[in-house]
């Protein structure tokens, strides 16, 4: 099973998890064989990939974004715990 299929899936699923809708529109953009490996996909497995994703890191205080290793908020200098 490929994992490029579920990337490109769950990519394209919105916020109202509507696998059928993002199948139709990712299928319209691949060959048969393809085609038929994403068909082959369970729903249930898509829509584990697509929730599945650690939230971002976020500073406490300001809320920027944070990399994953850093500990120190590089727009306000808080300290992360
Ligand atoms: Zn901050």
């Amino acid at each position: 099973m490929s994992r490029r299929h579920l990337h490109n899936l769950c990519a394209l699923l919105g916020d109202d998890l509507d696998v059928e809708r993002a199948r139709d529109e990712y299928l319209a953009s691949l060959d048969a064989d393809d085609g038929l490996a994403v068909l082959l996909i369970p729903r249930d497995e898509i829509v584990a990939a697509a929730t599945a994703r650690p939230p971002v890191p976020r500073c406490d205080r300001c809320g920027a974004r944070l990399p994953r290793k850093r500990h120190r908020c590089s727009r306000c200098g808080l300290r992360q715990t």
